[in-house]
């Protein structure tokens, strides 16, 4: 640290300052967390010097077979956390891991059905702003109006209506469990493949808290940063059949010099995840949300689809009269982070919005229960009624202030 601050004066200026900005304020970004020491101090290591193209004792340079070990041990926790047949730990986001398993199984022009942007699916999944979108024919699907759940009746009229190659499943903004089952049975009779991108809910997957897809899947993609608790990253698993087809989309076909240092920090991530405290911690996830929606509920808060079956809330705001970018950017001043998303039949644009995401997996890790998650549902509430009154916002960032004092984040670092 001290040569940084020799070296790089501004930099360490903005790694001190961000420190401060997660230690002082809640985090309810679903997507985010905080990794263990363990996990930085693998992807602070020397392992970043490395090139190492190709797989374990198949590369193209030489010096590689130390971290091989690496690439082996992240492979192997991986089988054993999830149960796969075969897994890639080297895309570098999630995003290569989805491309990666569009470029093994698809050409472009080819069908993909898989779930709308405002309805809870991702970027990658088919919106005309990314690359999925203008690669492939994107067939939508989306939630029912009265459910605002998965319209698994439309799933099967779209998929027998269309014969997609690929149906994708997963998403980032959907708050109930996802049945890989039901997905597959569409699957069989359109004669259509199946992917499930668990990103979001990677960790309670890991520890059975949802039914297990990977039986009923032939591609399960992920990030590992989310509810795994690991560094940032992605990666793939998938059946037998398309083991090879997935290395060679990863390298040589997308990505050149794997990044070692992350591939160890993944191992790292897994090594934890395979302990019982892990399960643990994914139970806690899964209830501080259970009882952050059930508060939110209380303080009138309208709820997509009426909760939550896993570690994430999507609030409609359109009863509230205030839009969510208005409510992320008043919460943001009383030390509350939040993103603004939009939500189903959204009648405001993705800058604006009507809703916002929160989750659980962050302040969880920092140690917040039940009566915590009540205390948030309580300031959202008088946050969202005082948007623009800085002296309610300013007393609540105080408050906010006081109750992280008592659960320190890295401390002693
Ligand atoms: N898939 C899902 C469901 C996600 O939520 C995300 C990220 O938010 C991704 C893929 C992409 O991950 P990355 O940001 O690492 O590219």
């Amino acid at each position: 640290w001290e040569e940084l601050e020799k070296t790089d004066r501004a930099i360490a200026d903005v790694i001190t300052r961000e420190r401060e900005r997660q230690e002082h304020g809640i985090e309810l970004i679903a997507s985010e967390n905080f990794v263990s020491p363990a996990v930085m101090c693998a992807m602070g290591s020397v392992l970043t010097n490395k090139y190492a193209e190709g797989y374990p004792a198949h590369r193209y340079y030489g010096g590689c077979h130390v971290v091989d070990e690496a690439e082996n041990l992240a492979r192997d926790r991986a089988k054993q956390l999830f149960g796969c047949d075969h897994v890639n730990v080297q895309p570098h986001s999630g995003s290569q891991a989805n491309m990666a398993v569009y470029f093994t199984c698809l050409e472009p022009g080819d069908t993909i059905l898989a779930m709308n942007l405002s309805h809870g699916g991702h970027l990658t999944h088919g919106s005309p702003v990314n690359f999925s979108g203008q690669l492939y024919n994107i067939i939508p699907y989306g939630v029912s109006k009265d459910t605002e759940t998965i319209d698994f009746a439309e799933v099967e009229r779209l998929a027998l209506a269309h014969r997609p190659k690929l149906i994708v499943c997963g998403g980032s903004a959907y708050p109930r469990e996802i049945d890989a089952e039901k997905f597959r049975e569409i699957a069989d009779k359109a004669g259509s493949l199946l992917m499930f991108d668990i990103a979001h809910i990677a960790g309670l997957v890991a520890a059975k808290l949802h039914k297990d897809p990977i039986p009923f899947c032939d591609f399960v993609t992920t990030t590992t940063h989310k509810t795994l608790r690991g560094p940032r990253g992605g990666m793939i698993m998938c059946r037998e059949a398309f083991a090879k087809g997935v290395d060679k989309s990863i390298f040589p076909g997308m990505q050149g010099g794997p990044l070692m240092h992350i591939i160890a920090s993944k191992a790292v991530a897994f090594e934890e995840a395979l302990q019982p405290s892990f399960k643990e911690y994914q139970g806690r996830i899964v209830k501080n949300a259970a009882s952050l929606a059930e508060a939110l509920l209380k303080h009138d808060f309208h709820l997509v689809s009426g909760g939550t079956d896993n570690h994430l809330i999507l609030i409609n705001l359109t009863s509230r009269g205030v839009t969510g970018k208005a409510l992320e950017t008043a919460l943001d001043k009383a030390g509350i982070t939040v993103n603004k998303n939009t939500v189903p039949f959204d009648t405001q644009s993705p800058f604006i919005t009507s809703g916002v995401r929160i989750g659980t997996p962050a302040v969880t890790t920092r140690g917040f229960g039940s009566s915590e998650m009540k205390q948030i549902a309580s300031w959202m509430d008088e946050v969202a009624k005082n948007v623009e009154n800085d002296k309610v916002l300013s007393r609540i960032r105080a408050e906010v202030l006081d109750l992280c004092g008592k659960y320190p984040l890295y401390a002693g670092m």
